[in-house]
Protein backbone atom coordinates (compact mmCIF):
# COMPACT_ATOMS: atom_id res chain seq x y z
CA UNK A 1 0.00 0.00 0.00
CA UNK A 2 0.95 3.36 -0.57
CA UNK A 3 2.14 5.79 2.30
CA UNK A 4 0.09 8.41 2.51
CA UNK A 5 1.76 11.98 2.21
CA UNK A 6 3.71 11.36 -0.79
CA UNK A 7 3.74 11.67 -4.59
CA UNK A 8 1.85 8.42 -5.39
CA UNK A 9 -0.20 9.24 -2.25
CA UNK A 10 -0.53 12.66 -1.07
CA UNK A 11 -2.67 13.43 2.38
CA UNK A 12 -6.38 14.89 0.95
CA UNK A 13 -7.21 17.31 3.01
CA UNK A 14 -10.43 19.23 3.29
CA UNK A 15 -10.77 22.27 5.03
CA UNK A 16 -14.49 24.11 5.61
CA UNK A 17 -14.60 27.57 6.20
CA UNK A 18 -12.06 29.94 3.86
CA UNK A 19 -11.28 32.45 6.81
CA UNK A 20 -8.42 32.98 8.29
CA UNK A 21 -7.83 29.63 10.46
CA UNK A 22 -8.82 27.93 7.06
CA UNK A 23 -6.00 29.67 5.49
CA UNK A 24 -3.74 29.46 8.34
CA UNK A 25 -4.48 25.80 8.89
CA UNK A 26 -3.52 25.21 4.67
CA UNK A 27 -0.42 27.32 5.07
CA UNK A 28 1.25 25.29 8.19
CA UNK A 29 0.17 22.10 6.40
CA UNK A 30 1.90 23.24 3.04
CA UNK A 31 4.82 24.36 5.17
CA UNK A 32 5.37 20.73 6.09
CA UNK A 33 9.02 19.54 4.63
CA UNK A 34 8.60 15.86 3.13
CA UNK A 35 5.00 15.93 3.27
CA UNK A 36 3.23 15.89 -0.13
CA UNK A 37 -0.38 17.43 1.02
CA UNK A 38 -3.35 18.54 -1.29
CA UNK A 39 -5.66 21.15 0.48
CA UNK A 40 -9.39 21.50 -0.76
CA UNK A 41 -11.03 24.23 0.70
CA UNK A 42 -14.73 24.70 0.77
CA UNK A 43 -16.86 27.84 1.56
CA UNK A 44 -20.62 28.61 1.37
CA UNK A 45 -20.10 31.72 -0.33
CA UNK A 46 -18.30 32.81 -3.28
CA UNK A 47 -15.74 34.92 -1.84
CA UNK A 48 -13.09 33.58 0.68
CA UNK A 49 -11.54 35.78 3.62
CA UNK A 50 -14.17 34.93 5.99
CA UNK A 51 -14.40 37.69 8.40
CA UNK A 52 -11.50 39.93 6.43
CA UNK A 53 -13.75 40.57 4.07
CA UNK A 54 -17.23 40.76 6.13
CA UNK A 55 -15.94 41.65 9.56
CA UNK A 56 -12.57 43.51 9.66
CA UNK A 57 -14.43 47.16 9.75
CA UNK A 58 -14.07 49.25 5.92
CA UNK A 59 -11.95 51.70 7.50
CA UNK A 60 -9.08 49.26 8.75
CA UNK A 61 -8.13 48.14 4.84
CA UNK A 62 -4.48 47.78 6.64
CA UNK A 63 -5.75 45.06 8.46
CA UNK A 64 -7.43 43.43 5.22
CA UNK A 65 -3.92 43.38 3.80
CA UNK A 66 -3.49 39.84 5.47
CA UNK A 67 -5.54 37.98 2.39
CA UNK A 68 -1.97 38.94 0.55
CA UNK A 69 -0.78 35.72 2.96
CA UNK A 70 -3.73 34.32 2.04
CA UNK A 71 -3.23 34.63 -1.86
CA UNK A 72 0.28 33.26 -1.10
CA UNK A 73 -1.32 29.93 0.05
CA UNK A 74 -3.69 29.80 -2.80
CA UNK A 75 -0.86 30.13 -5.13
CA UNK A 76 0.59 26.39 -3.72
CA UNK A 77 -0.10 23.99 -6.36
CA UNK A 78 -1.85 21.36 -4.26
CA UNK A 79 -4.55 24.58 -2.94
CA UNK A 80 -8.25 24.31 -4.57
CA UNK A 81 -11.15 26.85 -3.81
CA UNK A 82 -14.36 25.44 -3.66
CA UNK A 83 -16.66 28.78 -3.30
CA UNK A 84 -20.15 29.02 -3.29
CA UNK A 85 -20.26 24.70 -1.87
CA UNK A 86 -21.98 24.21 1.26
CA UNK A 87 -21.10 21.21 3.74
CA UNK A 88 -24.56 19.91 4.64
CA UNK A 89 -26.45 21.61 1.46
CA UNK A 90 -24.28 20.44 -1.51
CA UNK A 91 -21.48 18.29 0.25
CA UNK A 92 -22.04 16.02 3.49
CA UNK A 93 -19.83 14.51 6.21
CA UNK A 94 -20.44 10.94 4.28
CA UNK A 95 -18.99 12.68 0.87
CA UNK A 96 -16.08 14.33 2.75
CA UNK A 97 -14.94 10.81 4.87
CA UNK A 98 -14.81 9.15 1.18
CA UNK A 99 -12.53 11.95 -0.39
CA UNK A 100 -10.66 13.11 2.32
CA UNK A 101 -7.95 11.64 4.54
CA UNK A 102 -8.52 14.76 7.15
CA UNK A 103 -11.62 16.98 7.41
CA UNK A 104 -10.66 20.69 9.18
CA UNK A 105 -13.81 22.78 10.49
CA UNK A 106 -13.23 26.62 10.14
CA UNK A 107 -16.38 27.46 10.27
CA UNK A 108 -15.51 30.43 12.67
CA UNK A 109 -18.66 31.93 14.64
CA UNK A 110 -21.53 32.69 12.46
CA UNK A 111 -23.98 34.09 15.27
CA UNK A 112 -24.55 36.40 18.33
CA UNK A 113 -24.59 35.86 21.90
CA UNK A 114 -28.07 36.86 23.18
CA UNK A 115 -28.73 38.89 25.94
CA UNK A 116 -32.35 38.56 27.54
CA UNK A 117 -33.65 41.45 28.85
CA UNK A 118 -37.39 42.58 28.36
CA UNK A 119 -37.61 44.85 24.85
CA UNK A 120 -35.08 42.75 23.55
CA UNK A 121 -36.87 41.89 20.46
CA UNK A 122 -38.36 45.18 19.69
CA UNK A 123 -37.95 46.68 16.15
CA UNK A 124 -34.54 49.14 16.22
CA UNK A 125 -32.90 46.07 18.45
CA UNK A 126 -30.80 44.36 16.32
CA UNK A 127 -27.26 42.08 16.79
CA UNK A 128 -24.06 43.98 15.93
CA UNK A 129 -22.74 41.36 14.24
CA UNK A 130 -26.21 41.76 12.06
CA UNK A 131 -24.92 45.53 11.18
CA UNK A 132 -21.29 44.72 10.47
CA UNK A 133 -22.01 41.87 7.94
CA UNK A 134 -24.90 44.28 6.75
CA UNK A 135 -21.56 46.99 5.87
CA UNK A 136 -19.72 44.58 5.13
CA UNK A 137 -21.71 43.40 2.17
CA UNK A 138 -22.55 40.03 3.28
CA UNK A 139 -24.86 38.81 1.20
CA UNK A 140 -27.47 37.34 3.98
CA UNK A 141 -27.23 40.16 5.08
CA UNK A 142 -27.67 42.57 2.43
CA UNK A 143 -31.23 43.24 2.15
CA UNK A 144 -31.22 43.85 6.32
CA UNK A 145 -32.48 47.86 7.06
CA UNK A 146 -31.24 50.08 10.11
CA UNK A 147 -33.49 53.10 10.66
CA UNK A 148 -30.64 55.49 10.61
CA UNK A 149 -32.92 58.48 10.87
CA UNK A 150 -33.27 58.63 14.52
CA UNK A 151 -31.04 60.75 16.68
CA UNK A 152 -29.20 58.51 18.88
CA UNK A 153 -28.13 54.80 19.06
CA UNK A 154 -26.95 52.25 21.83
CA UNK A 155 -24.08 49.74 21.47
CA UNK A 156 -24.16 47.47 24.30
CA UNK A 157 -20.30 45.95 24.90
CA UNK A 158 -16.98 47.75 25.25
CA UNK A 159 -15.18 44.92 23.00
CA UNK A 160 -13.67 45.79 19.43
CA UNK A 161 -17.06 44.73 17.69
CA UNK A 162 -18.42 48.10 19.56
CA UNK A 163 -16.01 50.22 19.15
CA UNK A 164 -16.38 49.35 14.95
CA UNK A 165 -19.95 49.70 14.84
CA UNK A 166 -19.67 53.11 17.22
CA UNK A 167 -16.95 54.14 14.81
CA UNK A 168 -18.54 53.97 11.77
CA UNK A 169 -22.00 55.36 12.92
CA UNK A 170 -19.86 58.46 13.86
CA UNK A 171 -17.81 58.44 10.37
CA UNK A 172 -18.35 61.24 8.05
CA UNK A 173 -19.97 59.98 4.35
CA UNK A 174 -16.30 61.71 3.35
CA UNK A 175 -14.81 59.37 5.55
CA UNK A 176 -16.66 55.89 4.53
CA UNK A 177 -15.79 57.34 0.57
CA UNK A 178 -12.80 55.99 0.90
CA UNK A 179 -13.19 52.54 2.37
CA UNK A 180 -14.62 49.59 0.65
CA UNK A 181 -18.01 49.80 2.39
CA UNK A 182 -20.72 48.34 0.77
CA UNK A 183 -22.59 50.73 -1.18
CA UNK A 184 -26.07 50.18 0.30
CA UNK A 185 -24.71 51.34 3.32
CA UNK A 186 -22.36 53.81 2.06
CA UNK A 187 -26.25 55.69 0.95
CA UNK A 188 -28.03 54.84 4.28
CA UNK A 189 -25.47 56.53 6.42
CA UNK A 190 -24.75 59.25 4.27
CA UNK A 191 -28.24 60.39 5.29
CA UNK A 192 -27.55 59.06 8.77
CA UNK A 193 -29.00 61.77 11.98
CA UNK A 194 -27.29 59.56 14.08
CA UNK A 195 -25.88 62.73 16.67
CA UNK A 196 -25.46 60.88 19.69
CA UNK A 197 -23.84 57.31 20.23
CA UNK A 198 -24.06 55.23 23.53
CA UNK A 199 -21.60 52.60 24.06
CA UNK A 200 -22.06 50.91 27.44
CA UNK A 201 -19.66 48.76 29.43
CA UNK A 202 -20.89 47.03 32.48
CA UNK A 203 -17.55 46.94 34.05
CA UNK A 204 -15.09 49.77 34.53
CA UNK A 205 -12.27 51.25 31.92
CA UNK A 206 -9.90 48.44 33.57
CA UNK A 207 -12.39 45.96 32.21
CA UNK A 208 -12.47 47.08 28.60
CA UNK A 209 -12.14 44.38 26.14
CA UNK A 210 -11.42 46.72 23.79
CA UNK A 211 -7.35 46.97 22.12
CA UNK A 212 -5.28 50.34 22.95
CA UNK A 213 -5.21 51.42 19.30
CA UNK A 214 -8.81 50.54 18.30
CA UNK A 215 -9.65 52.84 21.55
CA UNK A 216 -7.37 55.71 20.57
CA UNK A 217 -8.72 56.24 17.49
CA UNK A 218 -12.02 56.73 19.02
CA UNK A 219 -10.40 60.11 20.30
CA UNK A 220 -9.39 60.86 16.18
CA UNK A 221 -12.54 61.12 14.68
CA UNK A 222 -13.00 64.25 12.57
CA UNK A 223 -16.98 64.53 13.45
CA UNK A 224 -17.50 62.91 16.87
CA UNK A 225 -15.96 64.21 19.87
CA UNK A 226 -15.79 61.17 22.57
CA UNK A 227 -17.11 61.85 25.88
CA UNK A 228 -16.46 60.03 29.22
CA UNK A 229 -18.12 61.17 32.42
CA UNK A 230 -15.31 61.66 35.05
CA UNK A 231 -16.74 59.55 37.50
CA UNK A 232 -17.14 56.62 35.49
CA UNK A 233 -13.20 56.76 34.55
CA UNK A 234 -12.11 57.23 37.46
CA UNK A 235 -11.41 53.94 38.77
CA UNK A 236 -12.61 51.63 42.26
CA UNK A 237 -10.85 50.43 44.83
CA UNK A 238 -10.80 46.54 43.47
CA UNK A 239 -9.45 48.26 39.92
CA UNK A 240 -7.01 50.52 41.30
CA UNK A 241 -5.16 47.18 43.30
CA UNK A 242 -5.56 45.01 40.17
CA UNK A 243 -3.12 47.52 38.07
CA UNK A 244 -0.70 46.41 39.93
CA UNK A 245 -0.62 42.81 38.09
CA UNK A 246 -1.78 44.09 34.83
CA UNK A 247 -0.80 43.46 31.58
CA UNK A 248 0.67 46.87 29.22
CA UNK A 249 -2.09 46.79 26.82
CA UNK A 250 -4.59 47.80 30.18
CA UNK A 251 -2.37 50.21 31.76
CA UNK A 252 -2.62 52.09 28.48
CA UNK A 253 -6.57 51.87 28.31
CA UNK A 254 -7.07 53.09 31.30
CA UNK A 255 -4.47 56.44 30.65
CA UNK A 256 -6.34 56.94 27.20
CA UNK A 257 -9.68 56.84 29.23
CA UNK A 258 -8.41 59.20 32.24
CA UNK A 259 -6.99 61.57 28.87
CA UNK A 260 -10.51 61.29 27.29
CA UNK A 261 -11.85 61.83 30.55
CA UNK A 262 -9.96 65.19 30.90
CA UNK A 263 -11.09 66.40 27.21
CA UNK A 264 -13.03 69.93 26.66
CA UNK A 265 -16.44 69.96 26.20
CA UNK A 266 -17.80 68.45 22.72
CA UNK A 267 -17.71 70.96 19.81
CA UNK A 268 -18.13 68.52 16.82
CA UNK A 269 -21.20 67.55 16.01
CA UNK A 270 -21.69 63.98 16.82
CA UNK A 271 -21.11 62.63 20.17
CA UNK A 272 -19.81 59.30 21.54
CA UNK A 273 -20.56 58.67 25.20
CA UNK A 274 -18.31 55.66 26.40
CA UNK A 275 -20.27 54.86 29.84
CA UNK A 276 -18.93 52.59 32.32
CA UNK A 277 -20.34 50.81 35.30
CA UNK A 278 -23.84 50.22 33.34
CA UNK A 279 -25.99 47.70 32.59
CA UNK A 280 -29.33 47.47 30.08
CA UNK A 281 -32.07 46.39 32.28
CA UNK A 282 -34.75 46.96 29.52
CA UNK A 283 -35.85 48.42 26.41
CA UNK A 284 -39.44 50.35 25.69
CA UNK A 285 -40.89 50.73 22.82
CA UNK A 286 -43.18 53.63 21.22
CA UNK A 287 -46.59 53.16 20.28
CA UNK A 288 -45.51 51.65 17.04
CA UNK A 289 -43.33 49.33 19.22
CA UNK A 290 -39.58 50.78 17.94
CA UNK A 291 -37.28 50.86 20.65
CA UNK A 292 -37.57 54.97 22.22
CA UNK A 293 -35.84 54.53 25.55
CA UNK A 294 -33.14 51.98 26.73
CA UNK A 295 -33.33 51.66 31.17
CA UNK A 296 -30.04 50.93 32.48
CA UNK A 297 -28.87 50.07 36.12
CA UNK A 298 -25.18 51.35 37.51
CA UNK A 299 -23.28 48.10 38.72
CA UNK A 300 -20.53 48.30 41.15
CA UNK A 301 -17.62 45.22 40.74
CA UNK A 302 -17.10 42.35 43.36
CA UNK A 303 -14.08 40.28 43.50
CA UNK A 304 -14.91 36.58 42.55
CA UNK A 305 -13.41 33.77 44.57
CA UNK A 306 -10.99 33.17 41.56
CA UNK A 307 -10.02 36.96 41.29
CA UNK A 308 -11.82 38.09 38.53
CA UNK A 309 -13.88 41.65 38.70
CA UNK A 310 -17.53 40.92 37.86
CA UNK A 311 -20.61 43.59 37.85
CA UNK A 312 -23.41 43.65 39.99
CA UNK A 313 -26.28 46.32 39.80
CA UNK A 314 -26.85 48.88 42.87
CA UNK A 315 -30.13 50.88 43.46
CA UNK A 316 -29.03 53.65 41.04
CA UNK A 317 -31.03 53.20 37.58
CA UNK A 318 -31.36 55.80 34.73
CA UNK A 319 -33.12 55.86 31.43
CA UNK A 320 -31.39 57.29 27.64
CA UNK A 321 -33.49 58.16 24.80
CA UNK A 322 -32.14 55.71 21.59
CA UNK A 323 -33.72 54.87 18.20
CA UNK A 324 -31.72 51.84 17.74
CA UNK A 325 -29.74 49.40 19.68
CA UNK A 326 -26.87 47.36 18.68
CA UNK A 327 -26.23 44.09 21.24
CA UNK A 328 -22.12 43.74 20.33
CA UNK A 329 -22.23 41.12 23.48
CA UNK A 330 -19.84 38.40 21.63
CA UNK A 331 -19.92 35.90 18.67
CA UNK A 332 -21.67 32.36 18.93
CA UNK A 333 -20.54 29.18 16.93
CA UNK A 334 -23.07 27.67 15.00
CA UNK A 335 -23.21 23.71 15.49
CA UNK A 336 -22.43 21.48 11.86
CA UNK A 337 -24.87 19.08 11.41
CA UNK A 338 -23.36 15.20 12.84
CA UNK A 339 -20.11 16.69 14.16
CA UNK A 340 -19.80 17.31 18.45
CA UNK A 341 -20.83 20.34 19.65
CA UNK A 342 -20.42 21.79 23.16
CA UNK A 343 -22.86 23.92 23.31
CA UNK A 344 -22.12 26.03 26.47
CA UNK A 345 -18.98 27.77 24.60
CA UNK A 346 -20.59 27.40 21.45
CA UNK A 347 -17.44 25.37 20.20
CA UNK A 348 -16.83 21.82 18.35
CA UNK A 349 -15.89 19.66 20.74
CA UNK A 350 -12.33 19.14 20.60
CA UNK A 351 -9.13 18.16 22.69
CA UNK A 352 -6.35 20.91 21.28
CA UNK A 353 -7.89 21.16 17.67
CA UNK A 354 -8.88 17.17 17.48
CA UNK A 355 -12.63 16.71 17.85
CA UNK A 356 -13.39 14.46 19.84
CA UNK A 357 -16.74 12.37 20.44
CA UNK A 358 -19.65 13.41 23.16
CA UNK A 359 -20.29 10.65 25.01
CA UNK A 360 -16.66 9.06 25.19
CA UNK A 361 -14.24 12.54 24.76
CA UNK A 362 -12.55 10.32 22.46
CA UNK A 363 -11.37 11.80 19.21
CA UNK A 364 -12.87 11.13 16.13
CA UNK A 365 -10.88 9.74 13.59
CA UNK A 366 -9.77 12.72 11.00
CA UNK A 367 -11.85 14.95 12.13
CA UNK A 368 -10.33 18.46 13.29
CA UNK A 369 -10.73 21.81 13.98
CA UNK A 370 -9.39 25.62 14.18
CA UNK A 371 -9.85 29.09 14.58
CA UNK A 372 -13.48 30.42 16.63
CA UNK A 373 -15.43 27.52 16.27
CA UNK A 374 -12.38 25.32 17.98
CA UNK A 375 -11.53 28.09 20.82
CA UNK A 376 -14.32 30.57 21.21
CA UNK A 377 -14.68 34.22 19.28
CA UNK A 378 -11.47 35.40 21.00
CA UNK A 379 -8.33 37.33 19.70
CA UNK A 380 -7.37 39.02 16.55
CA UNK A 381 -6.64 37.52 12.96
CA UNK A 382 -3.08 36.47 14.02
CA UNK A 383 -4.21 34.91 17.10
CA UNK A 384 -5.10 32.22 14.39
CA UNK A 385 -2.04 31.23 13.04
CA UNK A 386 -0.35 29.52 16.60
CA UNK A 387 -3.88 28.18 16.83
CA UNK A 388 -4.07 26.48 13.30
CA UNK A 389 -0.40 25.08 14.14
CA UNK A 390 -1.61 23.20 17.20
CA UNK A 391 -4.18 21.46 14.81
CA UNK A 392 -1.79 21.02 12.22
CA UNK A 393 0.34 18.97 14.84
CA UNK A 394 -2.02 16.55 16.25
CA UNK A 395 -3.07 16.02 12.45
CA UNK A 396 0.86 15.47 11.62
CA UNK A 397 1.35 12.80 14.41
CA UNK A 398 -1.80 10.70 13.84
CA UNK A 399 -0.80 11.00 9.99
CA UNK A 400 2.55 9.37 11.30
CA UNK A 401 0.81 7.26 13.54
CA UNK A 402 -1.90 6.47 10.95
CA UNK A 403 -4.93 7.41 12.32
CA UNK A 404 -6.57 8.83 9.45
CA UNK A 405 -9.78 8.29 7.62
CA UNK A 406 -9.52 5.60 4.75
CA UNK A 407 -11.26 7.31 1.85
CA UNK A 408 -12.85 5.26 -0.86
CA UNK A 409 -11.74 7.95 -3.36
CA UNK A 410 -8.46 10.07 -2.68
CA UNK A 411 -8.32 11.47 -5.52
CA UNK A 412 -8.27 15.42 -6.86
CA UNK A 413 -10.29 14.63 -9.65
CA UNK A 414 -12.77 12.43 -7.68
CA UNK A 415 -13.78 15.43 -5.50
CA UNK A 416 -13.50 17.60 -8.15
CA UNK A 417 -16.09 15.77 -10.44
CA UNK A 418 -18.45 15.26 -7.02
CA UNK A 419 -18.00 18.76 -6.84
CA UNK A 420 -19.24 19.73 -10.35
CA UNK A 421 -21.65 16.77 -9.78
CA UNK A 422 -23.29 18.68 -6.57
CA UNK A 423 -22.88 22.18 -7.34
CA UNK A 424 -22.01 23.06 -11.32
CA UNK A 425 -22.23 26.95 -10.45
CA UNK A 426 -18.86 26.46 -7.72
CA UNK A 427 -15.99 29.36 -7.52
CA UNK A 428 -12.66 28.82 -8.09
CA UNK A 429 -9.52 30.46 -6.66
CA UNK A 430 -9.27 31.73 -10.37
CA UNK A 431 -13.15 32.92 -10.66
CA UNK A 432 -12.61 34.85 -6.83
CA UNK A 433 -9.82 36.43 -8.39
CA UNK A 434 -11.24 37.43 -11.54
CA UNK A 435 -14.22 38.82 -9.00
CA UNK A 436 -11.32 40.91 -6.83
CA UNK A 437 -10.49 42.67 -10.33
CA UNK A 438 -13.76 43.72 -10.93
CA UNK A 439 -14.53 44.46 -7.83
CA UNK A 440 -11.16 47.17 -7.67
CA UNK A 441 -11.74 48.39 -11.02
CA UNK A 442 -15.20 49.14 -10.11
CA UNK A 443 -13.87 51.15 -7.45
CA UNK A 444 -11.17 52.81 -9.15
CA UNK A 445 -13.55 54.56 -11.58
CA UNK A 446 -15.04 56.44 -8.76
CA UNK A 447 -11.85 56.28 -6.68
CA UNK A 448 -12.30 53.97 -3.66
CA UNK A 449 -10.16 50.79 -2.97
CA UNK A 450 -13.16 48.41 -4.37
CA UNK A 451 -17.05 48.34 -4.79
CA UNK A 452 -18.39 44.79 -3.64
CA UNK A 453 -20.44 42.49 -5.05
CA UNK A 454 -23.39 41.83 -2.27
CA UNK A 455 -25.20 40.13 -4.29
CA UNK A 456 -24.72 35.88 -4.70
CA UNK A 457 -26.89 36.29 -7.90
CA UNK A 458 -24.24 39.64 -9.13
CA UNK A 459 -21.31 37.27 -8.52
CA UNK A 460 -22.81 34.29 -10.68
CA UNK A 461 -23.04 36.68 -13.52
CA UNK A 462 -20.01 38.37 -13.21
CA UNK A 463 -18.36 34.31 -13.90
CA UNK A 464 -19.86 33.80 -16.65
CA UNK A 465 -19.33 37.15 -17.83
P1 LIG B 1 -15.60 40.64 23.19
O1 LIG B 1 -14.23 41.17 22.97
O2 LIG B 1 -15.74 39.37 23.94
O3 LIG B 1 -16.45 41.81 23.93
C1 LIG B 1 -17.77 41.59 24.34
C2 LIG B 1 -18.23 42.75 25.21
O4 LIG B 1 -19.59 42.52 25.55
C3 LIG B 1 -17.47 42.90 26.52
O5 LIG B 1 -17.32 44.26 26.83
C4 LIG B 1 -18.39 42.20 27.51
O6 LIG B 1 -18.26 42.64 28.85
C5 LIG B 1 -19.73 42.64 26.97
N1 LIG B 1 -20.82 41.80 27.44
C6 LIG B 1 -20.94 40.45 27.37
N2 LIG B 1 -22.12 40.06 27.91
C7 LIG B 1 -22.75 41.19 28.32
C8 LIG B 1 -23.97 41.44 28.97
N3 LIG B 1 -24.80 40.44 29.29
N4 LIG B 1 -24.30 42.72 29.26
C9 LIG B 1 -23.48 43.74 28.93
N5 LIG B 1 -22.28 43.56 28.33
C10 LIG B 1 -21.93 42.30 28.04
O7 LIG B 1 -16.38 40.39 21.81
P2 LIG B 1 -16.42 41.19 20.42
O8 LIG B 1 -16.36 42.65 20.61
O9 LIG B 1 -17.55 40.58 19.69
O10 LIG B 1 -15.06 40.75 19.70
C11 LIG B 1 -14.82 39.38 19.35
C12 LIG B 1 -13.34 39.21 19.04
O11 LIG B 1 -13.03 39.85 17.80
C13 LIG B 1 -12.44 39.84 20.09
O12 LIG B 1 -11.34 39.03 20.31
C14 LIG B 1 -12.04 41.15 19.44
O13 LIG B 1 -10.81 41.68 19.90
C15 LIG B 1 -11.94 40.72 17.97
N6 LIG B 1 -12.05 41.90 17.09
C16 LIG B 1 -10.91 42.56 16.80
C17 LIG B 1 -10.96 43.72 16.03
C18 LIG B 1 -9.67 44.47 15.75
O14 LIG B 1 -8.62 43.93 15.98
N7 LIG B 1 -9.75 45.69 15.29
C19 LIG B 1 -12.18 44.19 15.55
C20 LIG B 1 -13.36 43.48 15.86
C21 LIG B 1 -13.27 42.32 16.65
P3 LIG B 1 -17.43 41.76 29.92
O15 LIG B 1 -16.00 41.99 29.63
O16 LIG B 1 -17.88 42.32 31.22
O17 LIG B 1 -17.84 40.32 29.73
Amino acid sequence: MNEVGTESQPLRVAVIGAGPAGFYTAERLFKQKDLVVEVDMFDRLPTPYGLVRAGVAPDHQKIKSVTKVFDRVAGNAGFRFFGYVEIGRDLDLTDLERHYHQIVYATGAQTDRSLNIPGIDLAGSHAATSFVAWYNGHPDYRDLEFDLSVNSAAVIGIGNVAVDVARILCRTPEELEQTDIADHALEALRSSKIRDVYMLGRRGPAQGKFTSPELKELGEMSDADVIILPEEAKLDELSENSLATADRGTLRQVQIIKEFAGRMASTKPRRLHLRFLVSPTELCGDETGRVRVMRIVRNELYATSAGTLRPRATDYQESIEVGLVFRAVGYRGVPIPGVPFYDDWGVILNVDGRVVEQDTQRPRIGHYTAGWIKRGPSGVIGTNKPDAAETVEQMLKDLSEGRLLKPQLPTAEAAGKLVQKRQSEFFSFDDWRNLDRLEIERGQAIGRPRVKFTRIADMLAAKES
